[in-house]
Order: C-alpha cells, then structure tokens, then sequence
C-alpha cells in the first residue's frame, strides 16, 4: 500500500523561499513518505556486498562498520583517481546556477539541496576538506565539510531523491552531469552497506535468476506462452516465441514486466504479433530474461555484471545480433558504459534488418538494435501494413524516457512510429520533451509505495505538462518506451491527471498492425473496443 500522501491541491502550493538555516548543517528529516526503505540483509549477502544488518532510514543507529569514514575516503580516493570525470565534475563546476532550477525534484519540493549544483555540493565539500589544499588547510573557510555520520544521512537522502535523470545536465554549460555524482554517492554508500531495498533487491534477483522479479524460466515460458495463447484469441493469429532457440538470427531482451504487469504486458503482445508479420527469426531468452539493469544504481561492478549476462546469452545461443526493447536504463548501460565494461561484443556481427537489408551503423559496436529503430525503419521502408484508424479510440502524445532520450538520443525514431500508427497525437511543450524531457519521478529505484509522496512531489513537472496536453487538445494516453514509465506513470498521472492512461509504442503498433490472415479486429490488444469495429472477415 502506498503511504498516505497529502492531497494534490495540498502538494502543489511548493515553498521556494531558502530555509534560513546554514546549508553545510547536514541534519535530515526521514519524514514518512520521502525516503526509501534500506536494503534487506539478504540481498546485500546475495549480491556479496559489505555490511549486512537489518537496519532503516530513520533510525538514530546505523549500525555503520567501525571503520566507516576510512572505507568511504578511500573509496572516494580510488574513484577520484578512477574516473575523471567524477574528479572533473568535483572541480568545475562555477555555480553559475543554470541547472538550479531544472531539476523536478526542487521543482515539486523547494527544497534547494534538490537543485543539481547543491546536491553535488554535498559531495563537493566533503572532497574540498580531504583532496585539496585549501580544504585541508582551511577546513570550512576553504569551502571543506567534515564526512561525519550526518553528513552520511545527509547523502542517502538526497542522492536518493535524483533519478539519475541528467536533466540538468542538459543545461550545464560546462556539461556537468550531477546524474554521475549521485552514481558515485550511491556507490560509495554501498560500501558501507547504505543501499535501498527497491534496488537491491531487483538486482539480486536478477543474479538468481536473470531477472528483477526472480522469474524462473518456466514461469517465464509461462507468461509468453500464455501471451501467445491470448494474441490468438483477439487476432485469429497464432504466432511463435521461441526461447532459448540456438543458431536464431536475433536475440530479442525485454525488461521482464512484459511478462507480468499491465500496462507493459501490451507491448509484448505487439511485438509478438510484428515479429510474426515480418517472419522474423528471433529468440527470447529465459535468462536474458531482463534488460533492465539495477546495477546502474548500485555500483559499476554490479551493473557490468548485470550486463554481460545479455552478451553471454547472445555467444551461447550463436545469434548474429541483438533487439532490445523498450527498457530505459538497459539502453543507457548499453550507450554509456557497455563497450568499455564488457565489449567490444567482436563475437556478434554488426546489425542489419532481415527485412529490408538496412544496416544499423549505429550500433557497430554494441551489436544491440532499439526496437523503436527497427520498427521505424520497417515503417520507412513500406514493409508493415498499418491501420492507424485502429487506434482512434487514443489522442496520444509521448513522454521521452530519460534514459532513451538524453543517454541515447532515440527521440524522433518513437514519433515517427507513433505518427504512423496513431491518427491523433499531440507533442507536450517543447520545454518538457525530448533532450529536455521531464522524469517521472521515480526512476533509479526511487518507485516505491513507502516514497509516494517524494515520488509524486517529482513527478509534478511532467504531469503538469500531461495535463497541459489534455486540456488543450482532449489527450488521453500517454506513450513511452521505458518499463519504469509505465510502472509509475500511472498511479503519478491518476494523482495529478485522474484517468490519463499509459502505453508503451509497440502496443500502438500492434493494435494498428494488419496480418495476413487474421480476423476482423473488435477491440485492441487490451480488449477494449475500436473507435470503428472492423466488418467480420468475409463480410
Ligand atoms: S540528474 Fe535529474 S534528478 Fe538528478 S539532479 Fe539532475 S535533474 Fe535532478
Ligand atoms: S550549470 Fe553546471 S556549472 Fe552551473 S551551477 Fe550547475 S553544475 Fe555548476
């Protein structure tokens, strides 16, 4: 159950007058409703990682290993010396506050540790006061902050109220990205054992059994089993879904909600019903059975690990390349970080679309294809047959996942679909998408019921810009490519924006999707009746 939120008339009267307070006290209110549950014992021993205990935000005990500040600075010391970026973003930054006020977290909270260049500020003066001169000699006066257990809190709580958006970043002159300062404080807290449930659990799971449910693969072949069972059903159609098939052309990796969770769970059957229509040779996989990847916000270690299961899947099954589907983080892993963590994947062929012989330069070196590139490219090419009439029960507009928008650039790919599938659709202000999109509120983790009203303070400036779109246009749905979105999404928009509804693309296209061979369509892939119910075939 969610914790009681305030009502929404009472959320949106936001205070953005600075508390009078020093900002360098570090003391924080674990208030019910803003913080995520620490980490279970159990999922720090799965995953190996230090200081398993029961323990909670708010307790005054910690139970933090003696040697906590020793493990934290030489952690930070490494990194510094690691990453240069971590170290370039320590020091550049000339607090010219163009990214003050692009965060919706300070947007919804007023709180001004939630704007970009203060929260790297906690991080900041703890490595003035221990990696610089002035800091060393000066203390205080040098722009330092002892590393104390307060200040500890102090980043638990704000590196866990960042979604790891990179919002501001897109504003920073200097192209600082605070989405990285909060990676290496919530590494750095993992290192004494400091982690959240919401993440960690999700990546254990992903250890025991590929993905975050801890899905085993029966249940898996279960669920696609079932969905190939019900696309007959609506469509007439009976398609194949392979698992684990040696020697397919393409590996398919879903995030593993498509086989469980509604709305997500459309999007599978979509692109079921388009791979039969382009007779694609492809194979799921009962242990790539996730793209997702909570590694991205537990530490660099765990999200290598996390994604060179994709990559052994793909060499064990002898695939030449890689689709992946609509999944957020999984994309920025793979755009970001992959080739250095796990590649080159010189083992796979460089990408090219068995249908129209495109090949996919992109992703030279990843060998791994988004699903909305593929799809567009079939779109452009005249290989799908649509009927965008079939979805005129939907006046859409798009939400830009951050992760496929500002971490891959995939923004006009998703709209080009879209405009091909869907007759009505209507853009949310230019300030709100794309590159400039806003965050649902709760990605990296941050998704939990006991984080709700945290969750909905965040999600305040996208679904403002929702029900701009309705208002002005009678907009009711929302499309995105990103599992986390559709996750979140709803229960954010059924507080601000009562009745909106959530779909990922692929449920779009396969709702307008005409096969050969299937029968009058009544309802979509939801079962809801069409706008204009198609005579029966025959007829
Ligand atoms: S990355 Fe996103 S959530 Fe984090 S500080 Fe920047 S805008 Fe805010
Ligand atoms: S925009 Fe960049 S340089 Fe300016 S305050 Fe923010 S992080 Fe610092």
């Amino acid at each position: 159950m969610a914790e009681e939120a305030p009502a929404p008339a009472e959320l949106a009267k936001v205070d953005y007058r600075p508390p009078a307070r020093d900002w360098r006290e570090p003391a924080v209110d674990f208030r019910r409703g803003t913080y995520c549950y620490g980490a279970a014992p159990k999922n720090l021993q799965y995953l190996g990682l230090p200081n398993p205990r029961p323990w909670q935000p708010h307790d005054a005990d910690w139970k933090l290993p003696p040697d906590w500040k020793q493990t934290i600075l030489a952690g930070m010391k490494d990194r510094l010396e690691r990453f240069r970026s971590f170290r370039l973003f320590m020091d550049i930054c000339v607090r010219c506050g163009a990214c003050a006020d692009k965060c919706h977290f300070y947007l919804g909270t007023g709180d001004p540790k939630n704007m970009p260049v203060l929260r790297a500020e906690l991080m900041r003066s703890v490595y003035r006061r221990y990696f610089t001169l002035p800091g060393r000699l000066l203390g205080r006066l040098g722009g330092g902050r002892e590393l104390t257990e307060d200040v500890l809190k102090e980043w638990f709580y704000y590196y866990h109220q960042c979604t790891e958006c990179r919002r501001c970043s897109v504003f920073c002159p200097f192209g600082i990205d605070t989405a990285e300062v909060t990676m290496m404080g919530r590494e750095l807290l993992t290192l004494v054992g400091c982690n959240i449930n919401w993440i960690l659990e999700p990546a254990a799971n992903c250890y025991r059994t590929g993905n975050h449910l801890g899905i085993q693969p029966h249940a898996f072949k279960d669920s696609v089993d079932f969905a190939v069972d019900e696309l007959e059903e609506m469509t007439g159609i009976r398609v194949e879904a392979p698992i684990n098939k040696k020697g397919a052309e393409i590996l398919y990796v879903i995030p593993s909600a498509e086989t469980f969770g509604t709305p997500h769970y459309y999007t599978l059957l979509g692109t079921l019903l388009l791979f039969h229509a382009i007779g694609l040779d492809y194979t799921l996989s009962a242990y790539a059975s996730e793209g997702g990847n909570f590694g991205l916000f537990t530490s660099h270690e765990v999200m290598k690990r996390l994604n060179a299961k994709i990559y052994a899947e793909a060499r064990r099954l002898g695939v030449k390349w890689i689709l992946g589907g609509e999944c957020g983080h999984m994309w920025r892993v793979v755009h970001q970080y992959m080739d250095t963590m796990n590649g080159p994947a010189d083992f796979l062929e460089e990408p090219v679309s068995p249908v129209t012989g495109t090949r996919f330069a992109q992703a030279r070196s990843t060998k791994m294809v988004h699903i909305c590139e593929f799809t567009a490219d079939l779109i452009r090419e005249g290989k799908l047959r649509v009927d965008p009439r079939r979805n005129d029960h939907w006046v859409a507009t798009f939400h830009d996942s951050c992760n496929p928008a500002r971490a891959m650039g995939l923004l006009e790919e998703p709209r080009f679909v879209l405009r091909s599938v869907c007759q009505r659709f209507h853009e949310m202000p230019e300030s709100t998408i794309r590159e400039r999109t806003f965050c649902c509120g709760s990605g990296s983790g941050l998704g939990t019921d006991e984080n709700f009203e945290m969750r909905m303070r965040g999600g305040f400036p996208r679904a403002n810009a929702v029900r701009h779109v309705r208002d002005r246009f009678g907009v009711n749905l929302v499309a995105c490519i990103c599992a986390i979105d559709k996750a979140t999404l709803p229960p954010l928009l059924e507080y601000w924006v009562p009745g909106m509804n959530v779909a990922g693309v692929h449920e779009l296209v396969g709702n307008a999707l005409v096969v050969e061979g299937e029968k009058a369509r009544t309802q979509d892939l939801r079962g809801q009746p069409l706008a204009s119910p198609e005579a029966p075939a025959g007829a």
